[in-house]
């Protein structure tokens, strides 16, 4: 097996380098476009053409291949089925928005949470990623702005030249907090190395209890997002089994704690399922304006802000996507009781950007 450069310490490359008879400042040439996201030794301008040649033979740059790209028709939104060593696929998205540069990465391959109407899960658990791997996801985002961005995409307010990824949003394929330990390792080298503000930073959790109290004791004030689409136990627990485990008030509380550690606003995101009944219409299953009365009350008077997800179709999965109109009957509910809301604006479903389709497709091929 080749070796990957960037899993090397700078000490380890230095030997690494020597070895092959090189100088040792090539080493650090070859660690500043390993941090620049440099897909292959073909990219590195400045190291001499024999020495590129003997790198290809030798060694790999990341430890992910990019297998598939995909950009959506308006350009602001590619999708990235990445290969891991040992041949798990996993897929990452970046999407260039008015405030800024934001790639959504994947924390496992596959997720063993088992909710029903995502297509991450359908294959199971296949491991945890590394540090070193979740990194690269955001490496390979920075050298796609670096290397193809021209000036007709869509730029970060204030700054017409930024091509660096500012956002990261840990919400692709797993469940962040069954990989706490290498999802923060993860996040302190990307504020460390890449300068991004904690701020910028979201870690989505369906709600496992015990790893916001690990983020509490972390004491870093990046953003918590919870998955909860729906407003009680009982209806939870059909979607997500993890509901049976862990209980939406102990959920609720522990983000509370979270949130007021660092004054941020908390982030719901409750995804709009439907339901084909037997004539073949669209019945509302966890967003009828019932539920929107429950969800108000149950987020009454908390610093929140809910995004409503209007469910991306899975083939797999027996939900519908609710109509246009029974998802803006749900969201004004929610805004005469007070509470802030908005629908998430959907994004490359051109591509198949949904939780998880693409690997799942791949292995279907
Ligand atoms: N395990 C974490 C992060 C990954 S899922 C979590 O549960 O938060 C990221 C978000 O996408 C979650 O809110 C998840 O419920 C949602 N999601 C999954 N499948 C979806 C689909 N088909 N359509 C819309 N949102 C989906």
């Amino acid at each position: 097996m080749k070796q990957i450069l960037f899993s090397l310490t700078d000490a380890e490359l230095q030997k690494f380098i020597t070895d092959l008879g090189e100088p040792k400042f090539r080493a650090a040439q070859i660690r500043d476009w390993l941090l620049r996201g440099a897909p292959d030794f073909m990219s590195m301008k400045n190291i001499p053409l024999a020495l590129r040649e003997k790198l290809e033979a030798v060694a790999q740059t990341l430890p992910v291949k990019i297998v598939k790209k995909l950009v959506s028709a308006d350009g602001e939104t590619t999708k990235f089925l990445l290969e891991l060593n040992d041949s798990e696929q996993i897929e990452c998205v970046l999407m260039r928005t008015t405030y800024g540069n934001s790639v959504c990465v994947s924390s496992q391959a596959g997720c063993a949470m088992g909710c029903k109407f995502c297509a991450s899960t359908l294959l199971g658990l296949k491991r945890n990623l590394t540090t070193d791997e979740i990194f690269s996801e955001i490496l390979v985002a920075q050298w796609e702005l670096r290397n193809t961005t021209d000036d007709k995409q869509i730029k970060p307010n204030g700054d017409p030249n930024n091509n660096d990824v500012s956002h990261i949003v840990v919400m692709g394929t797993g469940e962040p907090l069954q990989n706490t330990e290498n999802v923060i390792g993860f996040l302190e080298r990307a504020n460390h190395d890449l300068n991004i503000s904690w701020r910028r930073i979201t870690v989505s959790t369906c709600g496992i209890v015990p790893g916001i109290y690990d983020l509490i004791k972390w004491g870093r004030p990046i953003n918590l997002a919870i998955s909860l689409h729906a407003p009680d136990d009982n209806l939870r627990s059909t979607v997500m089994p993890i509901n049976n485990k862990y209980k939406i008030a102990d959920v609720l509380k522990a983000a509370d704690d979270f949130t007021n550690l660092h004054n941020r606003q908390l982030m719901i995101e409750y995804i709009l399922l439907g339901k084909k009944d037997e004539n073949g219409e669209t019945i509302l299953y966890n967003c009828t304006p019932e539920y929107a009365e429950d969800l108000s009350k149950l987020l009454h008077g908390k610093n929140c802000m809910v995004n409503l997800i209007p469910w991306n179709t899975v083939d797999e999965r027996d939900f519908a996507s609710p109509s246009g109109n029974a998802v803006h009957r749900f969201q004004d509910i929610l805004i005469k009781n007070g509470i802030h809301c908005r629908i998430r604006r959907e994004r490359g479903t051109d591509i198949g950007s949904a939780c998880g389709q693409l690997r799942l497709n791949n292995k279907k091929d």
